[in-house]
């Protein structure tokens, strides 16, 4: 038998002891042994901190981009390795392509946004300035730099790929090195990818450390720059969230438990829609993906009282043509659980739901039922119940059942919809089945405080909808309440989660340095060489330039309506103009402005400037009547140069005055610029 090895300090160890035996869930058959005990989890939190930590920070967000694309592009080359192990867990090709390959898409994804939404330097900027004082010599700048801790994330069997990668990414990007302890039970899948990882060398040592098996005394090791999050059950992470070193030293937390989740149809929906149609398929793919094994399971599907039966009687149906068994036999659609204790606790779970609802459908019961499966393997037929009473029912809303199982609750008015699906005291997701635009409007309302996601099926989105049950790297994944109250991915908003907020106050020119952004107020470095004639890497930030004075005239309005076809009255029409409260007589069109404007700033020879991709913060503020002179103060900004190209993004802020010194227009342009 296998034994399970950690990667600790560098090198890869077995624990010491007796190893718990971790068996197949298709046939019972031992996959691995496993332990972690002898492992000096202190030396492994230190090591993170002193090896793993400077070498991710001396990176910048985009390199460290840059190599998770990478290893995600070697990882998607070994898949069919990973494929082939994951059928041990009992999943089948489509659940494994879940775990595996959602997983190493987290990884490009976080790479993609990284690179297109962080700068490619050390800390994030976040927000704009605060001005603190009248005179604007004192200002303030929320930024985020990294943890100089380790994160340690503690993760559920049911994914042990993707459970590692999504929190990986962010962490990774955040520039903090990660210790991973999936669930013993499928420890084995994720030891594997962990040797890939560790093997292919793209992440630099001690930014990724592995503990199969218990955690022992790490956790009495953490400080206020490290982070602990947990996947797993309410009761675990109860435990955890009430360590006495997490809670005395502020460590952060994040908790994914789990959740009731519910599925809402809309009273539109009826029988011969296509919304009850995606209903009733979604709420099956819910129920036997990963044997129902998803933390985002449609548990409670939540139906007008009417359709109930109509509901229930095509649920039976389409549960009739699963096929479940050993994942590798043709035809098979739904796999194992888990394990064979995992079924046990799934049908104790379904013997409590009973108390207060009625199974309705047992896929045990089906002729050729499990015909594919083996007696030692953890296999589980679908369970359907339903609940009569569900606003005097508590097991409905209170108890998960881990496997394929869920309940039909009905509703007799959308108030009594909005209670039910709150009932599960905080959810991941839930999800509306509507083209009733205004009833999803109502449940979004009701139960939108009670949940971290929310879908809105209809055959408009559903061609392309990914689903009730997948969260996604650039979506929240995390609920309120029941749910733990955490928050993973959502794009940046989980790298930040692994940095901390600092608000810096000072001079503009102190907190433009710092940051490596310039902001009003601070200095402008005057050249008399234009800023377009010079490559990213030559120009430097606050580098600026004022332009030549034009007057603006009623013929350049006229022509530029009659050029643009924007003949709005306020440029048209002296008399409407002069009755419109803004305006007193004929004004020049805003767009008109930024066009004169570039015409100013402009310096138009071939050179390192390569392209104009659009502008952002556009404001007009004061008028611009015919007469009036109008010239442009254009600052380089920031500079983002791309890593693996021969040029990069800069930002140049830009005001628009007329004669008498007022803003009229500001704005930043954005450019592309050569290096070199
Ligand atoms: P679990 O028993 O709570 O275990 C979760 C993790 O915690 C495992 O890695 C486990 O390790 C570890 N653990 C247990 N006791 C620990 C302790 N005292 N100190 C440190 N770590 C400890 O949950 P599970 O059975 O693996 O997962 C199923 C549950 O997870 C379901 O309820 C499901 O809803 C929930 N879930 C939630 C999400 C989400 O994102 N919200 C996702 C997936 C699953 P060992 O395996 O070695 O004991």
């Amino acid at each position: 038998m296998r034994r399970l090895k950690s990667y600790s300090c560098g090198e890869w160890v077995t624990g010491r002891g007796a190893d718990v035996v971790l068996a197949s869930a298709i046939d019972g058959s031992a996959v691995a042994g496993i332990s972690s005990e002898g492992l000096d989890f202190k030396a492994m939190a230190d090591y993170a901190r002193t090896v793993g930590g400077p070498a991710l920070r001396a990176l910048t967000f985009h390199q460290r981009a840059l190599r998770l694309k990478a290893l995600a592009v070697k990882l998607m080359q070994q898949k069919e390795e990973f494929y082939q192990l994951s059928r041990e867990t009992g999943a089948t090709r489509n659940d494994s392509w879940i775990d595996i390959e959602g997983g190493i898409g987290t990884l490009f994804t976080y790479s993609g946004k990284c690179r297109r939404e962080m700068p490619n330097g050390h800390l994030y900027i976040d927000g704009e300035p605060e001005a603190l004082s009248r005179n604007g010599t004192f200002m303030g700048q929320h930024i985020y730099t990294s943890l100089q801790g380790v994160a340690v994330h503690i993760n559920a069997f049911n994914f042990p790929c993707w459970g590692m990668l999504e929190k990986l990414a962010p962490t990774f990007i955040a520039g903090v090195p990660s210790i991973v302890k999936p669930a013993s039970q499928t420890a084995y899948l994720t030891e594997l990818m962990v040797r890939r990882i560790i093997e292919s060398g793209i992440l630099p040592e001690g930014s990724l450390q592995l503990i199969c098996g218990g955690v022992g005394d790490l956790l009495d090791r953490m400080t206020c720059q490290d982070a602990v999050t947990f996947t797993g059950s309410a009761a675990t992470g109860l435990r955890l969230r009430q360590h006495p070193v997490l809670l005395r030293n502020s460590v952060r937390f994040t908790l994914e438990a789990d959740s009731l989740n519910a599925s809402i149809l809309g009273p539109d929906a009826l029988p011969g829609t296509p919304e009850f149609d995606l209903y009733v398929e979604e709420v099956a793919r819910e129920m036997t993906v990963k044997c129902g094994q998803k933390c985002t399971a449609i548990r409670r599907a939540i139906v007008p009282r009417s359709v109930a039966g109509a509901v229930i009687d095509a649920l039976k149906q389409r549960l009739g043509r699963v096929v479940i068994g050993d994942p590798g036999t043709e035809g098979v659609t739904m796999g194992a659980l888990a394990s064979r204790d995992q079924c046990d606790e799934v049908r104790r779970r379904i013997a409590e739901i009973a108390r207060s609802s009625e199974i309705v459908y047992d896929g045990a019961n089906d002729a050729g039922w499990l015909q594919q499966t083996t007696a030692d393997g953890a296999f589980l037929a679908p369970v359907l119940l339903y609940c009569d009473r569900p606003l005097e029912s508590a097991e409905v809303h209170d108890v998960e059942a881990f496997g394929p199982v869920s309940t039909v609750v009905p509703y007799d008015d959308g108030a009594q919809a909005i209670a039910l699906a709150n009932r599960g005291q905080g959810s991941l997701v839930s999800s509306i089945f509507t083209r009733d635009d205004a009833f999803a409007r109502e449940m979004v309302a009701g139960i939108g405080a009670w949940h971290g996601r929310i879908l809105i099926g209809n055959r408009d989105c559903a061609a392309e909808s990914t689903g009730h049950g997948s969260p996604l790297p650039g979506l929240i994944h995390g609920g309120p309440g029941r749910a733990g109250g955490g928050q993973e991915m959502g794009g940046v908003r989980g790298v930040l989660h692994y940095m901390q907020c600092t608000a810096l106050q000072g001079s503009p020119g102190t907190l433009s340095t710092i940051t490596g952004k310039w902001m009003r107020g601070a200095k402008r470095l005057e050249s008399d060489v234009h800023p377009f004639r010079k490559t990213i890497d030559e120009l430097e930030i606050g580098e600026s330039i004022v332009t030549g004075w034009r007057k603006v005239t009623l013929e350049d309005i006229e022509h530029f309506a009659e050029f643009s076809g924007d003949r709005f009255y306020a440029h048209m029409d002296e008399a409407a103009a002069s009755a419109n409260p803004f305006f007193q007589g004929r004004v020049a069109h805003g767009y008109f402005i930024v066009s004169a404007a570039a015409g100013l700033f402009v310096d138009p020879a071939p050179g390192p400037v390569l392209a104009n991709y659009g502008l952002e913060h556009l404001r007009f503020l004061t008028p611009l009547n015919p007469g009036d002179e109008i010239r442009v103060q254009f600052t380089c900004k920031q500079k983002i140069p791309r890593e693996t190209e021969d040029y990069g993004e800069v930002r140049w802020d830009t005001q628009v005055m007329n004669q008498r010194g007022e803003l009229v227009a500001t704005y930043d342009v954005l450019t592309l610029v050569a290096k070199g």
